[in-house]
């Protein structure tokens, strides 16, 4: 290789684990002779993909940052006064450096082992404890993924309560006022559709309810930026036994009344401007915050008080969030991956603040906002409230001309109509700001406007007196002891410390993809001109955006083998909720709207059958061979019995059993020959990119995870990207946006425009993640990613398959790029279960692998290529060292019950106490393995005490005495 070539391939080198003379070394304890071999035995010829992928090629670290620099100042950062849920705030340095760019927060999985997780745990309470108080409702999730998403959750949720028998809808109606942002009633709409709720706008002065209502929403301040007084509104909706819920803004509550003492049943929103960049739409984390009687029925992920096994406070998810992959048809919702890291970022401006420090940002916004207002007055302009908090609008004869003199001066007002502009001041806008927006809109241009003042003694007196808010909040002491930078720093990596992520040790969660997340990729994430872009500026302002956007959809679909690509999904999830409407659409099209049985395999991912049921459609299970296999036979009957309603199937490929079914092409023929479409869960993608596709096997859409595959980071449960790529048919039914056309929500007939997120393109600032991945690896990086990630699970399969019960390989005997390790025999040999076996794994230094998924009493590893082999051998021998204790219980030479698997993980504190009465030594308790002093990583608390939390529900920083007292 010459050295210029040697530069550009320089990323595989960095981003695959393994050297040329460990594969070696593998694919012989594998038994093969090649990468090719061994790919080739693995995955199926029928479905090897002929050609190289045609892509860019592959560019160097260096050469990428300055690629994307460049692109990048195609962005024209103007000051953005649109407002519409979107703010520019100021991220405080602390945060950025510590959380934002720290791979110890950013590459943490979903905290599903709690003892590993206490930093997070404690940040995502703090982050529900700030909604919750700030809301003024008990019970508060750990976040959702965007504000009209999170609406919609409130609808379905309401609806669900009210009207529990789905064939006899009695209450099909969900009021929406008028003055709610477009984006928020756009997604209202297309999520109501499938499932049957009649939305009915309105203005809620007027509504009329009656008892066909199960709900209603109300912005608070509203779409114009009009604080509004709802109680009454809210009084009549219960009169009839319905509820309420208001999309809110977080600042403004800390001086208006707040949802919770006006009676609402539920609030929700975006905490994107507590220190979270614009980045074009996001990622931003929702909120979303109820009534203790919607306590078991809430979305999302809730973090929970318990106790560890010393009876010490600790945290977990509580009941409903661990278990909603098992409850598939009957999930509240599809929610899996959320916006972890940016419900973080939130928490932490807050405590960074306090609330005296929040109350002070709001109120200079406020103050800042009728200063504006009253000299615009002044001027001789017509306002459309006497109420606002930081949003102002103005009655106009010629919005385009204004929107247009703005611009001259950099800056953008929202326009919403010919006759009406919106103004949204934030934590970054000066006086000077103000200034600049005064001579913009200086009706006689005489330049007079300097002489403005700002009294600080004023009173704001554009917020009610009816609607000022009395109570307090954040009076926790985390939100007031962490005020300095020293402080804040150390509570950060306290937390930090808590916590095992990537930069620990391997996290091999099969179906979930933790490879690495490339500092290069990661770094122009930080950079103004991504990161101050504002979702509904311009199109001429964000070239660099649309230049991302386009290439990285070509890109995709490319990889796909598909035709067209919609970004909008931001989860996984959520990607296969917008590709079953396409589904659904084109059924619809073409005069065949009854079609709505979908098929889905026993195996199936939680989400699928949840997606499903929200797309409409009725779920009708497909059985799996001894195998793991798609049991055709059972598919066909099926298939043919609902032949005249069949929609289609979702099918993971490869399966999430972790082999590639040489049946795939049978089962899509099958389907398509019943008239059904094919939709392919793309979670397993890391196993297919370049080796072949799911426009190969057959699929007709798919939602790929860049939050797996594509080397997005977890965040701690996210953020994510779910973009969906489709053939040709399907292209015309993928999802809109109203900011595409200015406003046609009014004329949404059902099929054409439908957004599932509230931005155009989803938290497009990650983008560059993925787009940075494939410009780093080219075609041939690709592609080697994918062998290699065969290659790590192969090798892996082939160390512990002397050891264990493998479940499920191919008839070569090979998995893909995961496989499952079957932990059941041990339950009656040892009576030792899966989770102990999780927590032992802790006191090796690792994290647990993904448990009873698919399998119940199993693990599924999936070391993606990303793991050298060293690494791989520490996780073997964790592994192997752990079937010996296994052994040495089976044998009657340890202990049943007091065991080193039984009471993991061993804290510090349990290790180093003058009291040690266990069986087994400090040493095999804590050190097991030589390795493990290298780089020991301590729990912090004992194992978790699941049902104890689960019985008394607290998912709010309360003080730990009030909680153990209810216990007596
Ligand atoms: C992760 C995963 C999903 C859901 O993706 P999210 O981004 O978490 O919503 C769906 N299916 C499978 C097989 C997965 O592994």
């Amino acid at each position: 290789m010459n050295l210029f070539e040697a530069q550009s391939g320089e990323f595989k080198g960095r981003h695959i684990g393994p050297t040329e003379a460990d594969s070696t070394h593998m694919l012989r304890t594998i038994g093969e002779n090649s990468l090719e071999d061994l790919v080739g035995k693995t995955v199926p010829a029928a479905i090897r993909m002929q050609h190289e992928l045609n892509l860019p090629n592959a560019m160097s670290e260096y050469e990428y940052l300055q690629h994307i620099k460049e692109v990048s100042l195609k962005n024209k950062t103007f000051k953005n006064y649109i407002g519409q849920g979107y703010y520019d705030n100021i991220t405080p340095s602390v945060i950025l450096r510590n959380i934002f760019e720290n791979p110890g927060w950013y590459t943490q999985y979903t905290p599903y082992q709690a003892e590993i997780a206490q930093g997070r745990l404690e940040s995502l309470l703090n982050f529900q404890t700030m909604v919750s108080d700030l809301t003024a409702l008990p019970i508060a999730n750990a976040s959702l993924l965007d504000e009209a998403t999170a609406a919609a959750e409130a609808m379905t949720m309401f609806f669900n309560a009210l009207n529990k028998d789905h064939d006899h809808i009695s209450r099909p109606k969900f009021f929406v006022d008028n003055d709610t942002f477009p984006q928020t009633k756009d997604v209202i709409i297309t999520r109501a559709v499938p499932v049957g709720i009649e939305v009915v706008f309105g203005d809620y002065k007027q509504a009329q309810f009656d008892e066909t209502y199960f709900g209603a929403l109300v912005q608070y301040p509203n779409d114009k930026g009009s604080v509004e007084d709802y109680r009454s509104f809210i009084d009549n909706a219960h009169k009839v036994g319905a509820y309420v819920v208001m999309t809110t803004d977080l600042l403004a509550l800390t001086l208006l009344t707040p949802p919770g003492e006006l009676g609402a049943d539920a609030a929700c929103g975006v905490a994107q401007r507590f220190g979270v960049p614009l980045g074009f739409g996001g990622p931003h984390a929702a909120f979303f915050a109820v009534k203790d009687e919607f306590k078991r029925s809430i979305p999302g992920r809730i973090i929970g008080v318990s106790i560890d096994a010393q009876g010490n406070r600790a945290l977990r998810m509580a009941l409903q969030t661990r278990e909603q992959h098992i409850k598939r048809e009957k999930a509240t919702s599809n929610i899996c991956t959320a916006q972890a890291l940016l419900a973080n970022m939130a928490a932490m401006y807050a405590v960074y603040h306090g609330p005296d420090g929040l109350k002070n940002i709001a109120q200079r916004v406020a103050l800042l906002t009728q200063t504006l207002a009253n000299e615009l007055q002044e001027e001789g302009y017509e306002l459309v409230s006497e109420y606002f908090f930081d949003t102002i609008t103005i009655r106009t004869s010629d919005a385009k001309s204004l929107i247009a003199k703005a611009a001259e001066r950099q800056i953008n007002f929202r326009f919403i109509d010919n006759n009406h502009i919106g103004i949204s001041l934030d934590e970054t806008t000066t006086p000077n700001d103000l200034l600049d927006i005064l001579l913009v809109l200086d009706k006689e241009n005489e330049n007079d406007v300097a002489a403005f003042s700002i009294n600080h003694e004023d009173v704001l007196s554009a917020i009610p007196s009816a609607l000022t808010r009395t109570s307090d909040f954040l009076t926790h002491p985390v939100f007031n002891a962490h005020h300095s930078e020293t402080q804040m720093m150390r509570y950060i990596k306290m937390l930090e410390n808590k916590d095992l992520s990537l930069n620990t040790s391997m996290i091999s969660l099969g179906s979930c993809t933790m490879k690495l997340n490339a500092a290069s990729e990661m770094i122009p994430l930080s950079w103004s001109h991504w990161a101050k872009m504002h979702p509904f500026a311009p199109a001429d302002q964000t070239k660099g955006y649309q230049q991302i956007v386009d290439e990285l959809s070509a890109y995709l679909c490319e990889i796909t083998a598909f035709d067209a690509c919609s970004l909008q999904p931001n989860s996984g999830a959520q990607g296969e909720y917008a590709g079953l409407l396409t589904i659904r659409e084109y059924h619809e099209s073409r005069g065949e709207g009854h079609r709505d049985v979908m098929l889905i395999p026993i195996s199936a991912h939680g989400t699928n059958p949840a997606s499903a049921v929200m797309a409409g459609m009725k779920v009708v299970v497909v059985k799996a061979l001894e195998n793991g296999y798609i049991d055709v036979a059972d598919l066909k009957a099926k298939a043919e019995q609902h032949a005249a309603n069949l929609s289609g199937i979702m099918i993971t490929y490869p399966s999430t059993y972790g082999v590639y079914e040489e049946t795939v092409k049978e089962i899509t023929d099958i389907v398509h020959q019943h008239g059904g479409q094919v939709y392919m869960d793309g979670a397993n993608m890391n196993a297919q990119v370049g080796l072949t596709a799911p426009g190969l096997i057959g699929a007709d859409v798919c939602h790929l995870n860049l939050h797996k595959t594509f080397a997005i980071p977890h965040g701690g449960g996210g953020p994510g990207m779910g973009p969906i790529c489709v053939k040709k048919h399907l292209a015309k039914f993928l999802p809109g946006h109203v900011e595409d056309t200015q406003n046609t929500v009014g004329e949404w007939n059902g099929t054409e425009k439908h957004a599932v997120s509230a931005a155009p393109f989803g938290s497009a600032s990650i983008l560059l993640i993925s787009y940075a991945y494939i410009r780093m690896l080219g075609a041939n990086g690709l592609k080697a990613a994918t062998e290699y990630a065969i290659l790590n699970a192969n090798y892996m399969r082939a160390r512990l398959e002397k050891h264990y019960d493998i479940l499920y390989t191919n008839h070569n005997g090979q998995c893909a790029h995961e496989f499952i390790v079957d932990l059941r025999p041990f339950k009656k040999s040892a009576e030792i279960e899966a989770e102990d076996i999780a927590k032992r794994l802790i006191d090796f230094g690792f994290h647990a692998p993904t448990m009873s998924f698919p399998v119940p009493g199993t693990i599924m590893i999936e070391p993606t290529e990303s793991e050298d082999k060293a690494e791989l051998d520490r996780f073997c021998d964790a592994l192997i060292a752990i079937r010996e204790e296994i052994k040495a219980i089976e044998e009657g030479t340890a202990d049943k019950k007091e065991n080193a698997l039984k009471n993991a993980p061993h804290t510090q504190f349990a290790v180093i106490s003058s009291e040690w009465s266990k069986p087994y030594s400090r040493e095999a308790a804590a050190f097991p393995l030589p390795y493990v002093k290298e780089n020991k990583f301590w729990p912090s608390v004992a194992r978790v005490n699941n049902t104890f939390g689960d019985r008394n529900l607290i998912c709010t920083c309360e003080p730990i005495e009030s909680y153990m007292e209810e216990q007596v």
